[in-house]
């Protein structure tokens, strides 16, 4: 699987740490030339760290121009960066919900919108965004997160529709619990039992950011030039 990835350049957003800096040292590994995205500075080894906040357009846009300058092409962006936060339905407020949907679901229209022109230029490209497992079966606690994530997994479908004469595959990918430094945040702070959730995995075990980051580069190769508008439910076989 070494070089699956050979002579694309592609964008990660939220490359900080987490998920996100997992997929783009796999993407590395995979021969792929990476920038990768936060919106405080970083450092990953053969990275070129671009750092924006995806909420700004005017910021987003200019940093795809200059990658699409350095390079002439922009064949994967990941839509990875995304606000997490557990809230019982009766504690959600209307700040909580913008903030989430602004970075998990209108940063990423807005990227698909715009990125989507300067990959036509090249005949294609492809997104993979991260969805989540609670979008696809819900989950107590996590109304405004899984809703938001359940606009992920439905502009996933419509604007693969909508691209695929451009030859641009749109996916995603459904994580389900996966063993991040955000996770065990929320984690400590729910007081859940882990041995409980752990349960409810068919497999037996939390899943890892290289699961995904797996997945997310199979997805990105030209392995998968024949699939778009999925959901790739990454999750042990979960019921959360
Ligand atoms: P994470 O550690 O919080 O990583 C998200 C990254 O996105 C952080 O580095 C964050 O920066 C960055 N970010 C947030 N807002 C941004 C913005 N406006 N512009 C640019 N970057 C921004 O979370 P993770 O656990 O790795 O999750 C990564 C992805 O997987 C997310 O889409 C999440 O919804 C999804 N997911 C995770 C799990 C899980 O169990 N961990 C399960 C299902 C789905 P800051 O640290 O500065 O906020």
């Amino acid at each position: 699987m070494e070089n699956m990835l050979k002579g694309k350049v592609a964008l990660i957003t939220g490359a900080g740490r987490g998920i996100g800096r997992v997929i783009a040292e796999q993407f590395i590994a995979d021969g792929a030339t990476v920038y990768a995205n936060d919106v405080n500075e970083f450092e990953i080894d053969r990275a070129k760290i671009i750092c924006f906040d995806v909420t700004d357009t005017n910021a987003l846009k200019a940093a795809l121009m200059s990658i699409y300058k350095a390079e002439g092409r922009i064949d994967v962006v990941v839509n990875n960066a995304a606000i997490i936060a557990n809230q019982k339905l009766g504690m959600v407020t209307k700040p909580l919900l913008e903030k989430m949907y602004n970075v998990n679901v209108f940063a990423v229209i807005d990227m698909i919108q715009i990125a989507s022109r300067l990959m036509a230029r090249n005949g294609g490209g492809c997104f993979v965004n991260i969805a989540s497992v609670t979008g696809v079966v819900g989950s107590p606690g996590q109304v405004a997160y899984s809703a938001s994530k359940g606009a992920v997994i439905a502009l996933t479908k419509s604007s693969a529709k909508e691209l695929a004469h451009l030859g641009i595959r749109v996916n995603a990918v459904a994580p389900g619990v996966i063993k991040t430094e955000r996770f065990e945040e929320l984690y400590e702070a729910s007081g859940d039992k882990i041995d409980l959730r752990i349960g409810r995995i068919a497999l037996g075990r939390l899943g890892t950011s290289q699961d995904i980051a797996y997945a997310v580069s199979f997805l990105a190769s030209d392995r998968a030039s024949y699939i778009s508008g999925h959901v790739l439910g990454v999750d042990g076989c979960a019921s959360i």
